[in-house]
């Protein structure tokens, strides 16, 4: 038998930070742990996402992992903000620091996994045919990993070199003296078309609906910065336990109408020319739940981007008109709006010209065909459920996931689905991860799922389980939260759409919104209160 077939105490799917720190922590606890990742080395997010311009958006000091001092102290980030490159070589060498790379299999597609009742084990089969067994399985499988592209005729005939930007190539692409069309305007969008726009022969956006997008000013880090950010990396976790999305910035405890008008105007220009987040989540506190707020401080944002950018009639269509700023994610940028100001870029609008097909050459609109040499898909992704129903997860009487949460995604705390004894679903739907900084979202729910474990070895428990009333409890929590906010007036992977997905593109309510400190104590107080919701065997 070899390794791969054989009983593990645990698997872990994926071997991004989350799978990462949960692999570590069962170790810890002496568990026979195996992690299966479908890319050939560590990263998840930063293994796949390799498309120019891709960084994060949390400053570089609070992305990295909090709980190892050593690990704080001998990295060095070169940026503010850092790029892919740089977060892909600290994630390898986290999982190398760990010792963690032998207990990891690369090149491991999920297939499915099913859990067998009587024998309390899942079985989960690879496409390579293998099957593997485990009691405990944990995905940690990203909320952000199924890539969808749109549904337009003719993808597959291009001729010339196109890609999903999740799936960019791992060798650099030639943009040098080419013709590209780049097709979205998200987060990943605005990136791409930032970095690639000053060295192309021709760029054509093809923009459906535009997004609120503020500069990330970013910045190198010097060596006497960083030895200041070791030095005070206490200081920096703290304030992101501190604020409720786990980023570096909280809200102004103030409403806007208690500041009179011109300080609110400084303010705002001061969020503005500031790195990171702020803009988004260091406002005064009501601009995302006060329409009128919400408003005022978009007309801020709208004359930003007209000043920024030359034709007055491409500054309108770069400015949302059917949402708020802030109720979708609002996409960081690096010159993104200037680039429309280079004479060799050009906005289309697929409102006025849609998409008719892609053709072997190019893009065909009402407007006829453009030639292009690269076409990229920014078209973002099936989110939050995306990556677990790619996986056929059976469970107990051949309940299957996806059936589970054909409508709404159901959980209880987002870290466990009734019916589906003993499966953890780390930092994912419906807990508060995605809607917040990720490696502090993933460290509450790893430590939190690593106490639980090392609670079942010690009361000699085999099985865990949520039930019907525990998921419904918090589905019914997660959706008044939803009904608060001005997310929901709008259509975002945040509000669970797709158009690119059968039956997704309506609202589902699939993050807890209330904040990550409102979720930790709730983790928390569960734990200290012997796990009510749950039920052991
Ligand atoms: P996204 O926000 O869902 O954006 C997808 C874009 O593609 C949208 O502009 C969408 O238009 C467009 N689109 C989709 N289907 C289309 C079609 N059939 N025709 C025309 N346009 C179409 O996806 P994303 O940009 O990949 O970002 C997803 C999330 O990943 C972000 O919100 C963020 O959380 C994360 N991310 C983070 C960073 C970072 O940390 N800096 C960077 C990139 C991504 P509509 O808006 O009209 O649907």
């Amino acid at each position: 038998m070899t390794t791969a077939e054989a009983h593990h105490d645990a698997i872990i799917i994926g071997a991004g930070i989350c799978g990462t720190y949960m692999l570590h922590k069962l170790r810890l606890l002496g568990m026979d742990a195996t992690v299966l990742e479908r890319g050939e080395g560590p990263g998840g997010t930063w293994y796949w996402n390799r498309y120019p311009g891709a960084r994060f958006d949390s400053e570089s000091y609070s992305y990295g992992f909090s709980f190892s001092d050593e690990i704080l102290q001998e990295w060095d980030w070169s940026e503010h903000f850092a790029a892919q490159p740089e977060t892909l070589r600290y994630v390898n060498f986290v999982v190398d620091k760990l010792g963690l790379r032998q207990h990891m299999q690369f090149d491991c597609n999920v297939a499915s996994a099913r859990f067998d009742d009587g024998g309390n084990r899942w079985h989960v089969s690879l496409t390579d045919g293998r099957t593997l067994t485990c009691t405990f399985l944990f995905t940690a499988i990203g909320m952000l990993s199924a890539a969808t592209m749109p549904r337009i005729d003719g993808v597959e005939s291009f001729q010339g070199q196109s890609f999903h930007t999740y799936y960019a190539p791992q060798q650099p692409v030639e943009w040098e003296g080419k013709r590209v069309a780049v097709i979205g305007t998200g987060a990943t969008g605005v990136q791409v078309i930032g970095a690639i726009a000053p060295k192309v022969a021709e760029l054509a956006v093809y923009q459906r609906r535009p997004n609120w997008c503020a500069p990330l000013n970013n910045g190198p880090i010097s060596a006497t910065e960083m030895a200041d950010i070791k030095a005070s990396y206490d200081d920096i976790f703290a304030k992101c336990r501190s604020t409720p999305n786990g980023f570096l910035h909280g809200p102004v405890r103030k409403d806007l109408a208690e500041v009179p008008q011109a300080e609110r105007q400084a303010f705002w220009n001061a969020l503005y020319a500031s790195p990171g987040f702020g803009v988004w989540l260091g406002n005064y506190r009501d601009v995302l739940i006060n329409p009128e707020a919400n408003a005022e401080f978009s007309a801020f944002i709208a004359d930003k981007i007209r000043s920024r950018v030359h034709d007055p009639e491409v500054a309108e269509k770069l400015i949302p008109k059917d949402h708020g700023f802030g109720t979708r994610r609002v996409p960081m940028e690096t010159r993104y709006y200037e680039a429309y100001n280079l004479p060799h870029v050009q906005l289309v609008d697929v409102n006025d010209t849609p998409i008719e097909r892609i053709t072997p050459e190019g893009i065909e609109t009402s407007d006829g065909v453009r030639a292009f040499d690269i076409i990229v898909y920014a078209t973002g992704f099936d989110a939050i459920t995306g990556a677990f129903d790619r996986i056929g997860f059976e469970g107990k009487d051949g309940a299957t996931l996806r059936e589970h949460w054909r409508d709404e995604p159901m959980t209880y705390l987002g870290v466990q689905v009734a019916g589906f004894p003993n499966l953890f679903t780390l930092a994912g739907p419906q807990a508060a991860s995605v809607a917040t900084n990720f490696p502090p979202a993933i460290e509450t729910a790893v430590e939190w799922a690593a106490d639980l474990v090392a609670y079942v070895k010690e009361h000699n428990i085999e099985r865990v389980e949520t039930t019907p009333a525990a998921e419904q409890e918090w589905f019914d929590e997660v959706k008044s939260v939803y009904d608060m906010s001005l997310l929901t007036q709008t259509r975002s992977w945040f509000t669970g759409y797709n158009s690119n997905v059968d039956d997704r593109n309506r609202l589902r309510h699939v993050i807890y919104l209330g904040g990550a400190p409102a979720y930790r104590e709730r983790l928390a107080k569960v734990a200290q209160e012997g796990y009510p919701g749950f039920v052991f065997h």
